[in-house]
């Protein structure tokens, strides 16, 4: 702005040395009465210059929304170095360049105006800044200032706006990074982004929120930045519409709300860190409250700030307790969050993701990420440390692969319970699984399974699961796991039969089960009815010898093998010993039945 010596260019005041801008502010209210004769000077000022160039002064108020129309057209209105208390810019139409540069305003109040050249303020503190419900039709540039208060609410932005430096337009690609952040704005309240439309992208780089944002339902449709972005208490994204890319890269995001929140493009959070370590609870009394819980003055002061906001405050108290929440979050392009640090738990009930990239560090007394009733199309989960766990309750998990860098069976560290699993690669997973002994419910802690409550339901959904990728042998698996848990049932509702008629039942259901499971394995092991086929033919010789058939050596075996693989039963030996041919029938029945359930079980194994 002041490239050159500057030249005021206002006529001076009849009988002083200054012009209206220039004369002491002690002198200017003797000589006028009213702030409205000010006003009129200062009209006339511009009037006869047609230029607003106000520099290096102090002033009560000055009315842009006045002084623009009678500006001439494509001169910059340029407003520098002063302390001015209000500036109106409010419900007007600007067709010329704003620029504001190393001011101090108490107040800037600009709702329901038009910029159509642009907008810059840099360098400047300003109290009270509004802009709501305006429409900003040119570059927006906010460098360098802070805010007490900023209000944004419903305004759009259809240029690109940026709350630090740009980048030069002739810096190399190379270089455009050092410029990323610089000169990054300060919000010191919370500052007000509500329905906000941000149209071609907003650059949010390292801008510090000393409290916290507030950007419920705000509409980014162009990409966005809020790499190395600080919010002190949290941000609140509540059903904000990310519609292109969005980078978090860096940012630390404090208690995070993106509670319904849409993504419909990329969105990076890598190296980020979410959480605050801190809680808020009641919006009453907060002061008094939390100083009898011993918090620190300086929190306090936080966090009864944070509640003048109500949407904000309730924004942070929904998550409270927890780092972040992506409840019913749609996240339909790759949502990824790697190296990322979490103070808390988070949680994405509800959610759907289609691509998720993770790798979670926590650090807290929760460690978890809760996917409870959610939906993962695909994605990479990454387990980088132990007591990290991953809650897959209710989820639906497709085509999700699980890597764990630390030495740990990374199944160990999923909670799977009634998980629908529908593209998941078992087979990719053979070694972790046979460890687990194929046992995927629940998690373990210290050591300690931890069973989940619906296990049965989890095996027959993990048994469709492997079945809808032809992962036969899981199935299998996860199939005699389902039986298993199903006897374990059986055995619970004996203890609690009531009556005669239920216990018996239930017996009866109990020892069916065992009988297959012995038997058979669920008609899974060929190998088992092969084993008891065996068993009986080498069994069976010893109880004829018992009973002393007529034979000798190796006529037992022979004689009982024939009776095993005869319907009806041999009549290889003379005998009138009915205990014998009894025995021989039996063996026959057993024989016959075995054959029967050895050429079941292979047909089903042979089939998967
Ligand atoms: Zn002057």
């Amino acid at each position: 702005m002041m490239d050159e010596p500057w030249e005021c260019p206002y006529p001076e005041l009849d009988g002083f040395d200054y012009c209206v801008f220039h004369i002491h502010p002690l002198t200017r209210e003797l000589i006028f009465d009213t702030q409205t004769q000010v006003k009129i000077e200062q009209v006339r000022a511009v009037r006869s210059t047609g230029l607003v160039q106000i520099i290096c002064t102090t002033l009560r108020s000055i009315d842009l929304s006045i002084l623009s129309k009678i500006v001439l057209e494509n001169s910059q209105i340029q407003i520098g170095y002063s302390t001015i208390g209000e500036v109106n810019a409010a419900k007007s139409t600007f067709a010329n360049y704003i620029a504001i540069e190393d001011c101090r305003v108490s107040q800037f109040v600009s709702d329901y105006s038009t910029y159509n050249s642009g907008l810059r303020i840099q360098e400047s503190a300003i109290a009270d800044f509004q802009l709501s419900e305006a429409e900003i039709n040119r570059k927006a540039t906010f460098a360098g200032t802070i805010f007490r208060e900023g209000k944004f609410i419903d305004t759009c932005f259809n240029e690109t706006v940026s709350f630090c430096e740009r980048i030069p337009d002739e810096t190399p690609l190379i270089k455009a990074n050092d410029f990323l952040g610089k000169q990054a704005c300060v919000f010191l309240n919370t500052p007000l982004f509500m329905g906000t439309e941000f149209n071609a992208g907003a650059i949010f780089n390292k801008v510090k929120f000393q409290t916290g944002a507030n950007f419920n339902h705000a509409e980014f449709n162009s990409g966005c930045s809020f790499e190395d972005a600080e919010f002190q208490i949290g941000c609140h994204f509540g059903f904000a519409e990310f519609n292109d890319e969005t980078s978090f890269v860096g940012a630390e995001l404090g208690t995070a709300n993106f509670e319904k929140t849409n993504f419909h493009g990329p969105a990076i959070f890598d190296q980020a860190s979410i959480g605050s370590g801190r809680t808020y609870s009641k919006r009453h009394n907060v002061r008094n409250h939390a100083l009898a819980e011993g918090v620190s003055q300086n929190e306090v002061e936080c966090s009864s700030n944070l509640l003048d906001d109500f949407v904000f405050g309730d924004g942070i108290v929904s998550v409270a307790g927890k780092a972040a929440s992506f409840d019913n979050t749609q996240a339909e392009d790759l949502m990824k969050a790697r190296k990322v640090d979490s103070e808390g738990m988070i949680t994405a009930f509800s959610a759907y993701f289609y691509f998720l990239n993770l790798g979670l560090k926590f650090e807290s007394s929760s460690p978890t990420i809760s996917f409870y009733g959610s939906e993962i199309d695909g994605g990479i989960i990454r387990i980088s440390d132990e007591s990290s766990f991953y809650e897959w309750v209710n989820t639906t998990v497709g085509d999700v692969s699980i890597i764990s860098s630390i030495d740990r069976n990374p199944f160990k560290n999923i909670l799977i319970e009634n998980t629908r699993f529908n593209g998941f690669e078992f087979s990719d997973y053979r070694e972790e699984l046979r460890d687990m002994d194929w046992n995927i419910d629940g998690y373990v802690h210290d050591g300690e399974h931890e069973h989940s409550d619906r296990r049965e339901t989890t095996y027959a959904k993990a048994k469709s699961g492997a079945e809808r990728v032809g992962d036969y042998y899981a199935e299998s698996q996860f199939f005699i796991r389902e039986q298993e848990c199903r006897r374990a049932t059986h055995a619970e509702k004996i203890k609690d039969s009531e009556t005669v008629r239920q216990y018996a039942t239930n017996l009866s259901k109990y020892l069916s089960n065992l009988f297959y499971d012995i038997s058979c394995k669920y008609a899974e092991s060929p190998k088992r009815v092969f084993y008891w086929s065996v068993a009986s033919i080498i069994i069976f010789p010893i109880i004829y010898r018992c009973l002393n058939a007529p034979l000798s050596g190796i006529g037992y075996l022979i004689f009982s093998i024939q009776s095993f693989t005869s319907f009806i039963p041999s009549s290889g030996v003379e005998t009138s010993s009915s205990l014998i041919m009894l025995m021989t029938s039996i063996q026959a029945f057993i024989g016959t039945f075995l054959i029967a359930l050895f050429v079941a079980t292979i047909i089903r194994t042979v089939k998967r």
